[in-house]
């Protein structure tokens, strides 16, 4: 069975994103979880701190899964892992919109590329880094959303602005 490269900016890494991955694994030998830097989404968070604390809530899984930040266009990323297969979560129909939207761009850019969406499970349709890091800010308690360690680094790190 082929690899999967599963990308994003997990600006935080969710438990939402967490079962994406433990499902792929039914489909796929190894998920390559991609950590993009995103300019919409907070790049001021440092790339290697969500590396780390990506592989410390996925340490269970073994050496099936793999994280890895990248910089640049996602196909080149996906072609230097030697697959071409992507995998993205779907929980609304705003997911549903921008999904497709990236991938004819990322098709146009490679057609060999095959994406591969999964609904998210129900338990966690509502759940969205986001929302997260909205309520780590003010003060909220996210530890049923993230990773123990996710919930301390955000509660350390993710203070609200002062004006
Ligand atoms: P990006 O910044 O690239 O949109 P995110 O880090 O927000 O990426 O999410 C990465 C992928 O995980 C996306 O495909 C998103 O739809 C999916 N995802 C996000 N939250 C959940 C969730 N609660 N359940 C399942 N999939 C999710």
């Amino acid at each position: 069975m082929p690899v999967v490269v599963y990308p994003g900016s997990f600006n935080p890494f969710t438990h939402g994103h967490a079962n994406l991955v433990e499902r792929a694994l039914n489909l796929f030998d190894k998920v390559i979880v991609g950590i993009g830097t995103s300019v919409d989404k907070d790049p001021d968070v440092y790339l290697s701190e969500r590396i780390a604390l990506c592989r410390t809530a996925l340490e269970d899984f073994g050496d099936r899964v793999v994280v890895k930040g990248f910089n640049g266009l996602l196909v080149e990323f996906v072609r230097a892992n030697n697959t071409r297969f992507i995998l993205r979560g779907l929980r609304t129909l705003t997911d549903y919109d921008y999904e497709f939207q990236m991938l004819e761009m990322n098709r146009h850019l490679d057609p060999e590329i095959e994406y591969v969406l999964l609904p998210t499970a129900s338990q966690w349709s509502f759940l969205s880094a986001t929302r997260v890091r909205e309520i780590a800010s003010l003060g909220g308690d996210v530890s049923a959303f993230v990773h123990p360690a996710v919930a301390a680094h955000l509660a350390i790190n993710n203070q609200p602005k002062s004006e």
